[in-house]
């Protein structure tokens, strides 16, 4: 499914995003951005090493050696089809009063922010922070589809949510049907 929405598209997909053939691919990575399981494993195991030494050479040069939840990166695309990887690190969910969709929301922000200044056109999201940090899938859809929707209002791109089950995909649907 896919909508117009401001200046741009927004498109829902069921899959891997490791398959997608963008400019950009986003990793919800934890902050050592040293690999991990779910989506950023994936990543990293098709990607190859590449990825890691340039997340490596990265991480040295953070306050503190790791990327704190909300901001994000870029390395390359390694062995993959996207040309680059955006690695962002979503907010572990505690109640929802740690600020988590605050957070969320700076994830998607900061990523299409970096995707903006390399002159990216199309970007593919997961469903950051639903998996091990445990963010409420239907709190989550409604948080990145609402920030994608307020960046593409001034900014022309396409983004790619890439939802990995029925029940991530069908929440993130029933948000963009709601949006205009
Ligand atoms: P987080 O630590 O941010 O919660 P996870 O990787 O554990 O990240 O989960 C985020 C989402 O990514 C989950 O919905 C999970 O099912 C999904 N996911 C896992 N592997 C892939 C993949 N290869 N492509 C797209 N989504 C994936």
């Amino acid at each position: 499914m896919e909508k117009k929405i401001g200046k741009g598209i927004i498109r829902l997909k069921k899959g891997d995003i490791t398959n997608e053939k963008v400019d950009a691919i986003v990793n919800a990575a934890n902050s050592s951005l040293m690999g991990g399981g779910g989506v950023d494993g994936a990543i990293h195991r098709r990607g190859g090493r590449k990825i890691l030494e340039e997340c490596k050479e990265i991480v040295k040069n953070l306050p503190g050696r790791f990327l704190p939840s909300g901001k994000a990166v870029i390395t390359s695309g390694g062995d993959l089809d996207a040309r680059y990887v955006i690695h962002t690190v979503g907010p572990i969910w505690r109640g929802g009063k740690d600020r988590e969709a605050e957070t969320l929301r700076k994830c998607y922000i900061s990523s299409l922010e970096l995707g903006k200044n390399k002159g990216l056109k199309e970007l593919s999201f997961p469903s950051i922070s639903t998996g091990a940090f445990g963010y409420p899938i239907d709190l989550a859809a409604e948080v990145a589809i609402n920030a994608v929707a307020d960046f593409l209002k001034d900014n022309e791109m396409i983004v790619n949510f890439v939802l990995f089950d029925d029940r991530t995909f069908n929440a993130y649907k029933e948000k963009l049907n709601r949006v205009s």
